[in-house]
């Protein structure tokens, strides 16, 4: 089996954008509204020589703050399972919620190699202010705009380092 990489985040932050960008296909379907990303979905990367499985685990993703965080528990169940390293993806818009907080709480206590990665970082001047996210504890965090493709070679440079 392949190094697995599962990305996982609450609904909307970014994480079916930033499997396409990864993969470099619109394979999975992204919308303005949560609920639309239907099936998780693999793909085989290759960088700096180096190949991984990377699986959008973003699921069925129902409206509904409840069922949201049930949904992304479930994300985070499956990746501790299977995956070999996990992206968590957070938004720099919405900044640390509290439901990010917890999503940490679980991912730290699996000791599996996590990546913290703050998305929607369009430009350099929304830098400021994101401080909050290196409180989590899970290492210093990378900030990406995966929409304009920004520091994303530096994530993937990350990742490969763990294979
Ligand atoms: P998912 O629910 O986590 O899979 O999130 P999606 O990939 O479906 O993205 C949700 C929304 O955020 C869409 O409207 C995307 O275009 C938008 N989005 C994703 N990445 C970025 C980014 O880097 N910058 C901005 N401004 N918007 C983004
Ligand atoms: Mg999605």
């Amino acid at each position: 089996m392949n190094f697995t990489v599962a990305i996982v985040g609450r609904p909307n932050v970014g994480k079916s954008t930033l499997f396409n960008r990864i993969v470099g296909k619109r394979i999975s379907i992204v919308d303005d509204k949560p609920g639309v990303t239907r099936d998780r979905i693999y793909a085989l990367v290759e960088w700096k020589g180096k190949k991984f499985t990377i699986v959008d685990t973003g699921g069925i993703e129902p409206g509904g703050t409840d069922l949201m965080t049930t949904q992304v528990r479930r994300q985070v169940e499956f990746a501790i399972e299977s995956a070999n390293l996990i992206i968590f993806l957070m938004d720099s818009r919405d900044g640390l919620l509290p439901a990010d907080e917890e999503v940490a709480n679980i991912l730290r206590k699996s000791r599996k190699p996590i990546i913290a990665v703050v998305n929607k970082v369009d430009d350099y001047s929304m830098k400021t202010g994101l401080y909050e996210f290196y409180r989590l504890g899970l290492g210093e965090p990378v900030f990406i705009s995966a929409l304009h493709g920004s520091n994303v070679g530096d994530l993937l440079d990350r990742i490969v380092e763990f294979i």
